[in-house]
């Protein structure tokens, strides 16, 4: 059994959005964070190493990140679809859970 916590809502605001989990812990993430680390076939591969990364990150602090559509995929992932660029990137829960972590603040 996967022991992961669950993502059990998503609020979307203009910059990020808040994340509550099955564990009763809740994040604020924005959005930009999300992009930066996003897993679809265009982005992945622009995150492979520590320059790559830093040319993807400043790329996309450059653009003018709009709120993007989500969408639950299954019981296990959320899928963000950006105006800019990339539609595909899909998040697993503990994709966000991690990033949320890192990048997001707990609140
Ligand atoms: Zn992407």
């Amino acid at each position: 059994m996967d022991k992961s916590p669950k993502l059990v809502s998503l609020d979307r605001k203009d910059t990020y959005c808040m994340l509550s989990f099955s564990d009763d812990k809740s994040f604020k993430l924005d959005y930009v964070e999300v992009r930066k680390n996003c897993q679809c076939a265009k982005c992945k591969p622009r995150q492979v190493n520590e320059q790559m990364k830093i040319e993807f990150e400043e790329e996309i602090s450059r653009m003018m990140l709009v709120k993007p559509k989500v969408e639950q995929v299954g019981n296990y992932a959320i899928r963000f679809e950006w105006p800019t660029g990339c539609s595909s990137g899909i998040h697993s829960f503990s994709h966000l859970r991690k990033i949320s972590e890192s990048s997001g603040r707990k609140v």
